[in-house]
């Protein structure tokens, strides 16, 4: 028998958006959580609550780094999510995803540990196929101002395939797609922290272009939960990659009106230029989520949004 008794799982950008609300789901399931940030796009903030519990401990690491711990699962989220984040160091967030990768799998290996790796839509790019299923190789340029995040993204995805191949690593790849919820970073500069922000503060909501490029958006919540599924409800053979998110599809411009509605704002909408390589569409085929997972996102926009823009109200 092993000397310790709750699993022990590593998060890695833990101190994140997505990573704190998985580090609370898992500490609140009883397992030993270690959180890993470098509080680059992170914040202690996020964690804070969770420092005084027995089960939970924060290590200030940056993963391009070699780490040594002894864990039984890894959910490696770090890297910067936001455009504004991951183009602020562009060399930095390509180090993240390969440097990173390859250290935390060669973690993995050495003490035998499962893996996940939080993967994006972004591995689709600017996408000739509609909606996105995981046999779509994509259309990335590689030498565009997206291409540190999403080239980094595919070739850490790459890492994961090789090390599962050629050393037997337990891997789970996942496609995330735009995720929103308490905990973004108001200034990151993600569609739907501005436009909250915005609204709440009477300033002008800024629609790149003219509105009609789409996104999907899920709910953290339901994120969380299709995360951890992927993790500990799938047997070995199952590596993915699957995509999770959630397939309602809106025009940016109807995320905008819809905001301005639910925060009872007056501010007025404005037209700004659409940055280069901004993806025209986006939504995913959950069809493989559905049947392997036995999951699907259940939270409503307006439910979700009405949930995000009271965490605003109280930090602003
Ligand atoms: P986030 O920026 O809030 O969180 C990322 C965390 O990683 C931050 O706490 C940051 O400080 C930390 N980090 C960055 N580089 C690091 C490094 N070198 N070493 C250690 N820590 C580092 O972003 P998020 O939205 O929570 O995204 C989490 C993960 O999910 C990312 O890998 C992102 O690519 C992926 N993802 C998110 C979305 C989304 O819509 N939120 C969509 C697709 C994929
Ligand atoms: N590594 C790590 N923690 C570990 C084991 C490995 O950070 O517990 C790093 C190590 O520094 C190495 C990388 O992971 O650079 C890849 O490890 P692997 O065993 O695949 O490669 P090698 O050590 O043979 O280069
Ligand atoms: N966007 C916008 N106004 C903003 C921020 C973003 O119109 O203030 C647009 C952006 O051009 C993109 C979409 O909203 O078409 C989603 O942007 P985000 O950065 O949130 O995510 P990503 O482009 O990475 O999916």
């Amino acid at each position: 028998m092993k000397p310790y008794q709750e699993k022990r799982v590593l998060v890695t950008g833990g101190g994140g958006f997505l990573g704190s609300h998985l580090c609370d789901k898992l500490v609140s399931m009883g397992y030993d959580v270690l959180c890993v940030d470098n509080f680059f796009s992170g914040s202690k903030k996020n964690i804070i609550h969770l420092l005084e519990k027995p089960n939970f401990e924060l290590i200030r690491h940056d993963i391009v780094h070699p780490l040594y711990l002894e864990v039984d699962e890894i959910y490696n989220l770090a890297c910067p999510a936001s455009p504004i984040h991951y183009q602020y160091n562009p060399v930095k967030t390509i180090k993240t995803n390969i440097m990173g990768s390859i250290n935390m799998l060669g973690l993995a290996k050495r003490v035998k540990a499962k893996i996940l790796q939080a993967s994006t839509s972004e591995i689709y790019g600017n996408p000739e196929r509609h909606p996105q299923n995981e046999s779509y190789w994509g259309n990335v340029n590689p030498i565009g101002l997206r291409a540190c995040y999403d080239e980094g993204k595919r070739c850490a995805e790459t890492l994961f395939f090789d090390y599962h191949r050629q050393n037997k690593v337990r891997i789970k790849v996942i496609r995330i797609f735009n995720t929103y919820g308490p905990r973004i970073h108001p200034e990151d500069g993600r569609v739907i922290s501005n436009f909250i922000v915005q609204a709440l503060t009477n300033k002008d909501i800024t629609v790149y272009g003219d509105g009609s490029q789409t996104r999907s958006f899920c709910y953290v919540d339901d994120m969380i939960e299709g995360i951890i599924k992927m993790m500990e409800e799938t047997p070995d053979d199952i590596t993915g990659p699957i995509n999770l998110g959630n397939p309602e599809e809106k025009s940016i411009l109807e995320i905008a009106e819809l905001v301005l509605k639910l925060c009872k704002s007056k501010s007025k909408i404005v037209f700004l230029p659409l940055p280069k390589d901004d993806p025209v569409r986006r939504r995913p085929d959950i069809s493989l989520a559905k049947k392997v997972l036995k999951w699907e996102p259940k939270i409503p926009l307006e439910e979700g949004l009405k949930r995000t823009i009271e965490y605003f109200k109280s930090i602003l």
